[in-house]
């Protein structure tokens, strides 16, 4: 880069050969307004840094790869907001579990939750059982194992079942 010296244009070596001025680009609700201090890493590298303003009012440091790759398109706001849409929306993930087994029951589908005597309520799955039969079950029985079957089997008989098995 050229630079001045007592009125004479030099050529001199940048400190960062690679590095680009982000200053006044934006990354999604980011806008550059500076350079940060660099991040050292725990290897001793230095990493190029850029303080950025999101879109809500939060200033925030975010690294120069993060940016640019797009990574990082927010102070974390966004992310924030994801993360609480999803907890008020519980049926979304409904599809993680449907067709996944426990003991020998598979899940074929959420049902209407189920109401405990507080009134707090826990999801409920239809699920088939090996034997053919259906049965309505609690997500936190089946997961800590209480249920594993429509009641054609215990829970002792599956752990017989899967040391035959194995
Ligand atoms: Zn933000
Ligand atoms: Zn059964």
């Amino acid at each position: 880069m050229l630079q001045a010296f007592n009125g004479v244009l030099v050529m001199v070596k940048s400190p960062h050969p690679s590095l680009v001025d982000l200053t006044g680009q934006r990354f999604g609700k980011l806008t550059v307004i500076k350079r940060a201090d660099d991040i050292v890493t725990k290897s001793g590298k230095k990493l190029v840094a850029w303080v950025c303003k999101c879109d809500c009012g939060k200033k925030c440091v975010i690294r120069s790869t993060n940016l640019k790759s797009g990574n990082t398109t927010s102070c974390g706001c966004v992310a924030k907001k994801i993360r609480r849409t999803k907890r008020d929306t519980p049926n979304k993930n409904a599809e993680d579990f449907i067709g996944r087994q426990f003991g020998v029951l598979t899940i074929e589908k959420e049902i209407k939750p189920y109401r405990d005597p507080k009134g707090n309520k826990r999801r409920r799955f239809r699920c088939k059982c090996y034997c053919g039969k259906y049965k309505d079950v609690r997500i936190d029985e089946l997961t800590n194992g209480f249920v594993v079957s429509c009641g054609c089997l215990s829970a002792r008989d599956f752990e017989r079942l899967k040391e035959i098995v194995r």
